[in-house]
């Protein structure tokens, strides 16, 4: 019978953006793996991949087999309804990033444009899949996701050099359809322009830009010392996007075509398994896409900070786990997140589920035991980076002595 539970050898890219060295979680956790990466102190760990995308695709640690070709060979451990929905892989992207720096400002397709796109340019895009994602913050996280309110939008572009971004027959209210004129406007501006826009507003008072957007100069200056001031990202990010700083264990949700740029921290993404993306900014000329395409695709949600945090439940008896497990469910389909965070002695079981699983270990050690279905009785000692695929319809234990923190992205 094919193995259901087992620990997995994952890649980590080195974007220009990522941490380097040890200041990297995601670089750290990924060398935890023996072989899974050549350590460098000098090199930038920004992203580590898990799962059976083929750009960073994980293998199975004890035989070196992609993770992709043993699915192919047991489709079975994926479970029924996975492998109805999806086939024999994991529909799911997790990555552990880690940046100091902000990443492109982006959408990512939905559907509809995914499969147009792929068409047309299949080397750029290189699947025909959606890639709505959430963020689960591992430290401080900052990021910009999302549109402001309307109305503070509004007010702040009737300031002195931002109004002649308005068209003179501008109404009183703005409307999502001004939002995204107003959008490509700024992402289309002539690199001069830019520079001189930012410039002028951080020479007035801070006051100017009203008691809840004050934060606007210091973030143009900060931006501006990791991109040229001629990058359209900053006007987009700060003008016009929600920032928001979340501290660990809370999380964002953007769905497909919603526009997000991260800037600092350490994360735990998930994502539909996708590569689709589109930039406009905090990214090389040559590297930013049509603004046209982007502005039509962009959709309005969230449009304020609150709709943007993905809420969590807590996991009570009788469902996943005993109390210990926190869910992040977002609104799209291909996955959802367990989170398990155990103190100095503590346990936690998570009953079967349907689909198959990642557990990826991010702080302390302990445990994982299967205490039902197949492999019962099969117990690993895990720690921070470890990763371990686990095929459906398998109970598990998880126990520490001194703390435990674990990820375990699913799909049903
Ligand atoms: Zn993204």
């Amino acid at each position: 019978m094919a193995a259901k539970v087992f620990q997995l050898k994952c890649g980590c890219k080195n974007d220009p953006w990522g941490k380097t060295g040890k200041d990297s979680l995601a670089g750290v956790l990924c060398s935890k793996t023996p072989g899974a990466l050549e350590w460098d102190d000098s090199k930038t760990y920004s992203e580590m991949w898990m799962g059976t995308y083929p750009t960073v695709p994980s293998r199975i640690l004890a035989t070196d087999e992609l993770l992709s070709e043993y699915l192919q060979k047991h489709p079975e451990v994926v479970g029924q309804s996975v492998l109805e929905k999806w086939g024999p892989e994991v529909p799911f992207l997790p990555k552990i990033l880690s940046f100091s720096k902000a990443l492109p400002l982006q959408i990512h397709p939905d559907k509809a444009l995914a499969e147009k796109l792929h068409q047309t340019d299949p080397n750029k895009y290189s699947d025909p899949n959606h890639k709505p994602e959430i963020a689960i913050a591992l430290s401080n996280f900052e990021l910009f996701a999302g549109f402001k309110p309307l109305s503070d939008i509004s007010t702040l572009m009737r300031i002195a050099p931002l109004q002649r971004f308005l068209p003179p027959d501008h109404p009183q209210t703005f409307t999502d359809s001004h939002l995204r004129d107003l959008t490509r406007t700024l992402l289309s501006l002539p690199a001069s322009l830019i520079s001189t826009t930012v410039n002028e507003l951080l020479s007035i008072p801070e006051s100017n830009f009203g008691p809840t957007q004050r934060y606007i100069p210091g973030l143009l200056d900060r931006l501006r010392k990791q991109y040229p001031d001629t990058d359209p990202g900053s006007l987009v990010a700060v003008l016009l996007m929600n920032y928001m700083t979340l501290g660990p264990g809370e999380a964002v949700c953007v769905p497909a075509d919603s526009v997000h740029a991260y800037l600092c921290g350490d994360i735990l993404e998930c994502m539909a398994r996708s590569d689709n993306v589109l930039n406009t900014g905090f990214c090389a000329p040559a590297e930013r896409d049509d603004v046209g395409l982007f502005t039509e695709a962009l959709t309005f949600k969230p449009h304020a900070v609150d709709e943007g945090v993905l809420g969590r439940r807590k996991s009570v008896v009788g469902g996943i786990g005993e109390g210990r497990t926190e869910v992040y469910q977002p609104p799209f389909g291909e996955f959802g997140v367990l989170g398990v965070s155990l103190g100095a002695g503590e346990r936690e079981r998570h009953g079967r589920l349907e689909g198959l699983s990642l557990v990826v270990v991010v702080k302390g050690k302990g445990w994982m035991e299967v205490t039902g279905g197949e492999g019962e009785g099969e117990k690993w000692e895990i720690g921070e980076g470890a990763v371990f695929f686990v095929g459906a319809g398998v109970d598990l234990e998880f126990g520490t002595e001194k703390g435990l923190l674990v990820y375990r992205p699913y799909a049903e």
